[in-house]
């Protein structure tokens, strides 16, 4: 996954931490995972949670009930 140093404390991060967040515009929000690194916290990288919203889920349940 993420190889390499850590630009802060550059400690050899093999494995990033992984931590869920939200991220906001004020407006909309969307769920998203960081990487931090294991030594001091530093975030490394976001991405965004694949997942689709729970909320978005429950539509869908819902349609395919109809149907
Ligand atoms: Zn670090």
């Amino acid at each position: 996954m993420l190889n390499g140093k850590c630009p802060k404390c550059e400690n050899v991060v093999q494995q990033g931490r992984m931590e869920h967040m939200n991220i906001s515009d004020g407006t909309m929000s969307l769920k998203a995972f960081s990487a931090a690194c294991p030594h001091c916290n530093t975030i490394l990288g976001v991405v965004l949670d694949p997942r689709p919203p729970e909320a978005m889920l429950e539509k869908i349940m819902k349609a395919l009930r109809i149907r």
